[in-house]
């Protein structure tokens, strides 16, 4: 079995939780069936095992270094990324006419989930690349597409985000970097740019930079931000290169985890001659990169979730092969020992890491299923109602894995003993690759204000209702279902979902008569609160889907059933009610947090 998905798994999220197989009948995708989309996973799966895998460790030790002038990176990343490119990844989703295999966005990401199990380094600059150049199709100029898309859906070039600086992170509205307009219609860049991943490296023929920047006198905060187009190199009319740009990298950061990825300090305009084209029109910059954020925040929730579940199977093999110890009702010193697994404490890491895995993989291929409602449904309603669920789900999307299946890659270190403290085993890398995910792409801490602070109340509650709708229906379900235990389920479900609306409802209400540092100052724990219900519905999907086939099913399909039920279970019984403990500080709006004074720590 491998280790870096449960090809099982992914099987049953995409076909029979999701019915994937359902998209083929729509005109986008009616080239496509059940066997090209499988013949894409085991592509990537292959290319992620015999490519991305083998150097996961290597690029971790041996991280890029500047040297003379340029950036050096093993040799294994060109490599991995010339059979990703070659088997035609960078443009899965794009239409056939760009070259493209025109899969479903949720196809794609399943494959994509391959290479960030195997080995999230490397794949973060086709990632990257793909953000970029869908920016670029979406709001570019006719020129622009013609310029750079062909090379960077073909990954001659590749593509990085430029938005934080030094002293501007989570508050972009504090940008400084400045664009000064050319009496060609071009635009000359000056500032600095902070932790731009794939800044700088030799790994493609140029770099295609998306920065963030202000014109002239723009408006102040984020109604002032233009995007740019500046590339490393100068492209001609023709496609081929021009002279180098005035793109300087200032230095390399060192991190914790990501390590094969290079994260660059870059000056723009050293010499007064950083050569940008304004992407659409000016000031409109911040709501550009909006637009792609639901699908950049799911990636990055995606990306959490696979280093989650390939630390999950890592533990799951060790545990079955790790003899330790007796049970406590058999502590005689003549018997074998047990393999840790028998031990129900080891059982309680395993469930946790398998709830938190399986259900962030299936809210986040769940939420790319919407991606593709929303761009190619039959109606007008399903397409909208798919839109408001996005916008809703995509701060838990992003945060709940980045938090949970951090967690995961915790207790999969815990499960190794003292060998997952050491580097002799991978567990520790994953939970450093892993340890990111909260930070970049908007903190955690932002995606809760997000989620309180505009998608609970956008529309008068529009979005929240359409997902307690959809809750409630899946409720219904379990309510009416055979099973006892999927019955009480339902029940406790019913409970958090009153609980999630009721305490909305209260909080927008004092955010709505002005008390917004109130309001919004237990917003994390909203988060959570929600994260969690919204993870049980997912678990309570699965769980109708396995119950009805588990009668039936022989053998490994009749234990992967029954996996899926008892994980269910388990989260109910030992995560849900802690949404108790939460709408408890919610709901009394407790103050702890907010009255504490700087000078009493
Ligand atoms: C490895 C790595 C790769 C990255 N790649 C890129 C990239 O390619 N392109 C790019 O543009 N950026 C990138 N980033 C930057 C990343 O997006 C920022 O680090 C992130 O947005 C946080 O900004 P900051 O580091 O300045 O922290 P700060 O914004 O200073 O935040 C510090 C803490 O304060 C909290 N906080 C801040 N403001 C508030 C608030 N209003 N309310 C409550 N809490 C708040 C935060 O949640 C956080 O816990 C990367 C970062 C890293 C570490």
């Amino acid at each position: 079995m491998s280790k870096l998905l449960n090809r099982r798994d992914l099987e049953f999220v995409l076909y029979e939780l999701l019915d994937v197989e359902s998209l083929t009948r729509r005109p986008r995708f009616a080239e496509h069936s059940r066997e090209t989309f499988d013949a894409a996973l085991e592509t990537a799966a292959q290319i992620a095992g015999d490519k991305f895998a083998p150097h996961n460790r290597k690029s971790d030790f041996d991280e890029p270094r500047f040297e003379g002038g340029r950036v050096h990176i093993i040799p294994e990343v060109k490599e991995a990324l010339d059979a990703f490119r070659g088997a035609g990844f960078i443009a899965a989703a794009q239409d056939f006419e760009l070259g493209g295999m025109q899969l479903p966005w949720t196809v794609a990401q399943a494959c994509f989930s391959w290479f960030n199990a195997a080995n999230v380094s490397t794949a973060a600059y086709p990632f990257l690349t793909i953000a970029n150049a869908n920016l670029i199709r979406t709001f570019g100029s006719e020129a622009q597409k013609r310029r750079y898309l062909p090379p960077l859906l073909a990954g001659r070039f590749f593509g990085t985000m430029c938005l934080s600086e030094p002293q501007a992170g989570s508050s972009l509205s504090d940008i400084r970097t400045t664009a000064l307009p050319q009496p060609d219609g071009s635009y000359r860049i000056v500032g600095s740019k902070m932790w731009i991943s794939g800044g700088d490296h030799d790994l493609s023929e140029n770099i295609i930079h998306l920065v963030l920047a202000r014109i002239g006198d723009a408006p102040a905060g984020v109604k002032g931000i233009s995007l740019f187009i500046v590339p490393k190199f100068r492209v001609n009319d023709d496609g081929t290169l021009a002279a180098r740009n005035d793109v300087a990298l200032a230095g390399l950061n060192h991190k914790m985890g990501f390590r094969g990825t290079t994260n660059c300090v870059l000056n723009f305009g050293e010499k007064g001659d950083a050569y940008a084209e304004l992407v659409g029109e000016p000031n409109k910059g911040l709501a550009f990169m909006f637009h792609m954020m639901n699908e950049a925040r799911i990636g990055v929730g995606l990306g959490a979730t696979v280093l989650g579940y390939t630390g999950y199977l890592h533990a799951l093999a060790y545990a079955r092969e790790r003899p330790q110890g007796r049970l406590p009702g058999s502590k005689d010193p003549n018997q074998p020992q047990v393999n840790i697994i028998e031990h129900a404490d080891v059982k309680r890491m395993l469930l946790a890491q398998k709830a938190y895995v399986e259900g962030a993989f299936a809210l986040c291929l769940y939420c790319a299923r919407l991606v593709d409602e929303q761009q190619s449904a039959d109606g007008d309603k399903q397409r909208r109602e798919a839109g408001l669920l996005l916008d809703i789900l995509t701060p838990i999307a992003k945060a709940w894995p980045s938090q949970y299946c951090v967690e995961a890659n915790s207790l999969a270190i815990q499960v190794h003993g003292g060998y997952g403290y050491t580097r002799e085993y991978p567990v520790e890398q994953f939970y450093r690759d892993n340890r990111l995910n909260p930070i970049h792409e908007g903190t955690n801490g932002i995606q809760g204000l997000d989620l309180l602070g505009r998608k609970a109340g956008m529309q008068d509650g529009a979005a929240i209702q359409l997902l307690a709708r959809d809750i409630h229906a899946v409720i219904r379900e379990a309510l009416g279902c055979d099973s006892e235990e999927l019955r009480r389920c339902g029940g406790a479900l019913n409970e958090a979902l009153d609980r999630m609306m009721g305490v909305t409802r209260n909080l927008l209400c004092v955010t709505a008569r002005g008390e917004l540092d109130l309001g919004l100052a237990n917003s994390s724990v909203y988060l959570d609160m929600v994260g969690h219900t919204v993870i049980a519905w997912i678990w309570l999907r699965q769980a109708m889907v396995a119950v009805k086939k588990v009668g039936k099913a022989q053998d490994a399909d009749r234990d992967f059933y029954q996996g899926k039920l008892q994980a269910c279970a388990w989260f109910f019984r030992w995560e849900l009610p802690k949404t108790r403990h939460w709408h408890e500080l919610l709901n009394t709006l407790d103050r702890t947090c907010l009255e504490m004074q700087d000078s009493w720590f």
